[in-house]
């Protein structure tokens, strides 16, 4: 079963789940206002990610890259949680096992009440001391200074995994034991599955028994391996799938 799936028929289906494992891409908060990476008003569209998300680009151009960051806060910290957001926090405050692995640094899964999240990529509120490698949180917006400083008088990054980082060990330790649990659903929603460890941890899943489902209005590097393919919105379909 791919494209064109009947809504209601994966409705009845996802009711009686209880244990769904949720991999989100930005496409999740696309509804909430905030742009997507690679959709035509993406990022990456106006910016190169080369010039701004990169370890590289940081220690050449600090202020540059923390400038496109602070636009990024402004516009999280203005934007609220979506439909999307809230059926999947409303699904596990009815019960269920939610387990979401996130690639968005934006908190607006944890704003809709939602418990159990992976941050693979960082929190864009939290900043991290280039000398210490200490990690603090930091909300204002604007921040006092470009770039902000650590207690220490270091400059302070974003903690965020860049293009040409890897992700940390930890994280991937915790992703790796929660893919080799049981659960009925894996939902890929709002992803392009770019990234090889998303593919590989949502067929790891599978392979343990769970119904592979992306959800996205388009067709994704996961398509071809998934068991359905629901071509639609985030939060639109999610609010009708997951309704009680
Ligand atoms: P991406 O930009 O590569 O892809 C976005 C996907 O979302 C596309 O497949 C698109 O078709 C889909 N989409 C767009 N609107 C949708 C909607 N309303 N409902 C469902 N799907 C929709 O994003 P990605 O795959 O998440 O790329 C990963 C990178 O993007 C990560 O590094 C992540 O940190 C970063 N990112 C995060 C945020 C955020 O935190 N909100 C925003 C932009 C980018």
């Amino acid at each position: 079963m791919k494209a064109g799936h009947d809504i209601s028929s994966i409705k009845h289906s996802v009711r009686g789940a209880r244990r769904l494992l949720v991999i989100t891409g930005s496409g999740v908060s696309a509804e909430s206002g905030i742009p997507t990476f690679r959709d035509v008003n993406g990022w990456w569209k106006t910016y190169k990610p080369e010039e701004l998300a990169t370890k590289e680009a940081f220690n050449r151009e600090p202020a540059e890259v923390w400038r496109w960051y602070e636009m990024r806060r402004a516009i999280i910290a203005g934007a609220e949680p979506n439909l999307a957001h809230q059926a999947l926090a409303r699904a596990e405050i009815s019960g269920r096992r939610v387990a979401i692995i996130t690639q968005n640094v934006d908190d607006l899964h944890e704003r809709a009440g939602h418990r159990e999240i992976i941050h693979v990529h960082g929190s864009i509120w939290q900043l991290r001391c280039t000398a210490e490698g200490t990690v603090f949180e930091d909300r204002r917006v604007p921040l006092p200074t470009i770039p902000p400083l650590c207690t220490c008088g270091q400059i302070a990054r974003p903690n965020i995994v860049w293009w040409d980082e890897e992700l940390d060990p930890l994280v991937t330790a915790r992703v790796d034991a929660l893919v080799k649990e049981s659960f009925d659903f894996v939902l890929a929603v709002g992803t392009e599955a770019t990234f090889d460890y998303i593919r590989q941890w949502a067929l790891s899943a599978k392979a343990r028994g769970a119904l592979l489902v992306e959800l996205n209005p388009r067709t994704t590097a996961l398509t071809s391996a998934v068991d359905m393919h629901i071509g639609g919105k985030a939060g639109e379909v999610l609010d009708v799938i997951l309704a009680e």
